[in-house]
């Protein structure tokens, strides 16, 4: 049992001020697996006063200064990486291969590339006769999901840092564990005081005390539409600057021609990755309709042989992250059900065998872009096949959306591939598997706004200052 009941807040770890807990549920058993403490809005006064004052320092910390510490922090993150992992594994339900893998890898990478891009970043441009200083904007309220914990907390942390700003984050009640072991880290590579705090708790109550205190200057948040609407309206009375990475509907486009099958089958099998809960997943299929035959055999195959089971063992997909999640996603296989999608692999339930933990049957669907299951974010392992009938309709069917986050392009035919990921209206396309943590990440449309990832995660936290003359 995990019991995390002190918040990092001035550079101490302390109780809160009203003491409040709540459980932890492991989702892939459903029972209790530890206690964290949940805060006030007066814990949130402490951490913008402790941050405000540590900004005076901070925000004026030479690049050296602030390179020592993202190393310090560094070395400390390299030590317990595989305790990080662990507890995104029992948190959210990621299979141990995952957690310790990809899951913290993201988060290292966010940490290296916030020092590479510190080594070289110009605070100080001309333009025209006068100089342009890109400096902090101070106190930064970092509000984060559960479905890609490290990746999440650490996209905006070490940016912030690297820009000289202080901070408070604000965990997702569903997982966090492994925030609280990052903010141990971050406390003991030496952080002054101050510069980064801690609180855990409610997004209504820690969440909402952060976006309409007066006294911080930006918020960054990573989560839901509805909630990401909702901070900038309370954001607004104080003229905040929000970041906003919500949620997607991206297509992944396959091009007719002879690595067809094969890339349907990746794509399929990318989709069931982390159980569906990723705002970026391809979650609309797109085939060429004069091979859909052959594409749906694919797609089945690769859905069928997608193993779920207890993420401690080999498996390839774990359980859904709670309860509430998993009655979302059987709500949408109804749906998908009911205007008339075709069921091609899995479907309601859960996987035979598995009746204790949150655990989804990987599901494909082959349906149309009008079908709610099409529109709308499932956030879990359901794929929805649409057939296109040449590559502009391919093109006009990924752009039919209320999202814009991501896209993804696979075929032989790389310059056809780019051709056609600059017709696509959003953030970021990923063509035939690359990645690449220098590239900026964000969303069109109602993706939400700003761009993180690399370079361009720090302007979120940079004012632009003119000195002209
Ligand atoms: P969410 O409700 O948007 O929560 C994200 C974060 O915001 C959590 O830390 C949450 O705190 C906090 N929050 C909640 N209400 C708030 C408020 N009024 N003011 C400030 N912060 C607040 O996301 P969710 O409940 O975890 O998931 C719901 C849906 O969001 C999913 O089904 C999925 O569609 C989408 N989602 C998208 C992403 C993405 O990466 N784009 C990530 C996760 C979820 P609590 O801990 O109290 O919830
Ligand atoms: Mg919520």
């Amino acid at each position: 049992m995990r019991e995390y009941l002190k918040f990092y807040i001035d550079g101490q770890w302390v109780a809160p001020v009203t003491p409040r807990t709540a459980e932890v549920i492991n989702p892939a058993t459903e029972a209790v697996s530890g206690t964290i403490s949940l805060g006030s809005p007066a814990d949130v006064d402490k951490a913008v006063a402790a941050a405000r004052r540590a900004f005076a320092a901070w925000g004026e910390a030479s690049v050296k200064e602030r390179l020592d510490l993202l190393e310090a922090i560094q070395a400390q993150y390299l030590k317990r990486e595989r305790e990080l992992g662990e507890a995104v594994t029992e948190e959210m339900g990621a299979p141990l291969s995952l957690g310790t893998g990809f899951h913290t890898l993201l988060g290292k990478g966010h940490l290296q590339t916030a020092i590479e891009v510190l080594r070289e970043f110009p605070f100080e441009r001309k333009a025209g006769t006068s100089i342009v200083r890109y400096e902090p904007i101070g106190v930064c309220g970092l509000i984060t999901p559960w479905n890609w914990p490290m990746n999440q907390t650490c996209v905006k942390i070490f940016p912030a840092l690297a820009s000289g700003c202080t901070m408070i984050l604000k965990p997702p009640q569903l997982a966090p564990y492994s925030a609280q072991i990052l903010a141990e880290i971050i406390a003991d590579a030496g952080t002054p005081a101050g510069v980064f705090n801690m609180i855990q708790g409610q997004g209504s109550v820690i969440g909402n005390a952060l976006s309409t205190h007066p006294d911080v200057d930006m918020i960054s948040f990573t989560g839901s539409e509805q909630v990401g609407v909702q901070i900038q309206k309370d954001a607004a009375d104080t003229v905040k600057r929000v970041g906003l990475e919500l949620g997607g509907k991206s297509a992944w486009i396959v091009l007719d021609d002879a690595a067809m099958a094969g890339n349907v089958a990746g794509a399929t099998a990318g989709m069931m990755g982390n159980s569906g809960q990723t705002c970026s997943a391809g979650s609309r299929l797109l085939v060429p309709r004069a091979r859909l035959d052959e594409a749906v055999k694919a797609a089945a195959d690769a859905c069928n042989a997608v193993t779920v089971g207890d993420p401690q063992g080999d498996f390839a997909m774990g359980p859904v992250v709670s309860k509430g999640q998993f009655n979302i996603i059987q709500d949408y296989i109804r749906k998908g059900l009911d205007e008339g999608a075709q069921l091609i692999a899995g479907g309601p339930g859960r996987p035979e065998g598995l009746d204790k933990g949150w655990y989804v049957r990987p599901t494909v669907f082959v349906g149309t872009n009008a079908m709610v299951i099409s529109r709308e974010e499932i956030f879990g392992p359901v794929l929805v096949v649409i057939p296109y009938d040449d590559i502009d309709d391919a093109i006009a069917i990924a752009n039919d959306s209320d999202f814009g986050l991501g896209g993804y392009v696979s075929g032989v035919d790389a310059d056809e591939c780019r051709r056609v990921a600059r017709k696509l209206r959003t953030g970021a396309i990923w063509i035939n598997g690359g990645f690449d943590f220098h590239a900026p990440f964000g969303g069109y449309k109602r993706s939400g706004n700003g761009r993180e990832w690399g370079e361009y995660g720090f302007h979120e936290y940079l004012e632009i200052k003119a000195i002209i003359g």
